[in-house]
């Protein structure tokens, strides 16, 4: 047997996913955010299935993830979000983000020492507090656009809290983020592309849509609000996101245990009955969190099931004695995604865990020690 578990991951959910980003963006290009190994999902697939669907950019946030593309075949143009270390750049033919005046000089230099032209995007730090030229500090795009062996293709910034249910402060983002734009035109500064949009703006902030926008957790059918406020509940109601990853193990052992057996570390549960505890074959060493001790479910036969007692760092417990007539050591256990007509989400796990679905999918999705494709 293999150790923990494994990611099953439906490139056909992506597929739809990325036609509702299309719906909802008519008008912009898309650039399909695939860092961190596609939020967990694979990004040499995930790039390919995106690119076959016709997406018109990827991005990642660091030259090596490119790379790893470039040499799988993946062809369409890849923005590099973060890294701004100009040497595989040219060689890869990789399109970097400008994030200040030195990597601007950089890339500049190295361009003229090989007697080539990069073309580059500039990230406008407009209140993400995070990278990008501030805004008083528009004068520098002019003198960037000047350097030798640049070309501006694209300028972008980023949302803060475009998820948040105030959204007064994405709204100045975006007064900010017009404002530079009329600036660069007014110097006669013509860019192809203008973007800001994540999943979140994407959804609740058309006037965010600019040239292109940039999905990353819409892609893999994840809502991005996460607070889930009335306002927010209904829109994700209306947007059809279909999860793509589903984290699956197996039964090691069934129990039964006598009323008063202490489970696992600490004795943090005891057997209040005759149980039957099943022992599965995740830990937190698969990314199934140690918060998740006697605070979450998974799926048995299409039921859910309590996690009884502390996870352990490859075994976690489950009682299984409500559904003990239906269950075999032969039984598949869902961590996250459909079994039957139940349903876990991301957004449930990253809420009983106190954290955001983007941490759960990367948790589970790269510490997962199969990844298993459906096409
Ligand atoms: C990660 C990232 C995105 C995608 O964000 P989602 O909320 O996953 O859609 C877009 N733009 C930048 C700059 C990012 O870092």
């Amino acid at each position: 047997m293999h150790r923990g578990t494994i990611a099953e991951i439906n490139l056909q959910a992506i597929s739809e996913n990325l036609k509702t980003v299309k719906k909802i963006a008519k008008n912009s290009k898309i650039i399909g955010v695939v860092k961190a190994d596609a939020y967990g999902h694979g990004s040499v697939e995930v790039a390919h299935r995106l690119t076959q669907d016709g997406v018109d950019y990827l991005s990642v946030a660091f030259s090596e993830e490119a790379i790893k593309l470039r040499e799988a075949g993946i062809k369409i143009p890849i923005i590099i979000l973060f890294d701004p270390d100009p040497k595989d750049i040219i060689y890869y033919n990789l399109t970097p983000v400008i994030i200040d005046q030195k990597s601007a000089i950089n890339l500049s230099k190295e361009a003229q020492r090989r007697n080539k032209k990069i073309k580059v995007h500039i990230k406008i730090d407009t209140g993400m507090g995070r990278v990008g030229l501030v805004a008083d500090e528009i004068k520098d795009i002019a003198k960037i656009a000047n350097l030798k062996g640049l070309e501006i293709v694209g300028v972008m910034s980023h949302f803060s809290d475009s998820d948040a249910e105030d959204n007064s402060f994405a709204l100045t983002q975006i007064e900010r983020f017009k404002a530079i734009r009329d600036n660069l035109l007014n110097i006669g500064l013509n860019v192809n592309i203008y973007h800001m949009a994540n999943s979140a703006a994407i959804i609740s902030l058309p006037q965010s849509h600019f040239d292109a926008v940039r999905p990353g957790l819409i892609l893999y059918g994840v809502s991005p609000f996460n607070g889930l406020s009335p306002s927010q509940q209904k829109t994700s109601q209306e947007i059809s996101l279909i999860q793509a990853m589903t984290i699956k193990t197996k039964l090691i052992s069934l129990r039964k245990l006598p009323s008063g057996t202490p489970i696992s570390y600490s004795k943090t549960f005891i057997t209040k009955r005759q149980s039957l505890i099943g022992v599965m074959a995740a830990g937190y060493a698969d990314g199934f969190l140690r918060i998740f001790s006697n605070n979450s479910h998974v799926l048995v036969r299409g039921l859910r099931v309590p996690v009884v007692g502390r996870v352990c760092m490859d075994l976690t417990m489950i009682d299984l004695t409500d559904i003990a007539h239906l269950v075999s050591d032969e039984d598949e256990v869902v961590i996250m995604g459909r079994q039957g007509n139940e349903f876990i989400s991301a957004s449930e796990l990253a809420h009983k865990a106190g954290t955001i679905s983007y941490e759960i999918l990367t948790s589970l999705g790269q510490m997962a020690t199969k990844r298993v494709y459906k096409h």
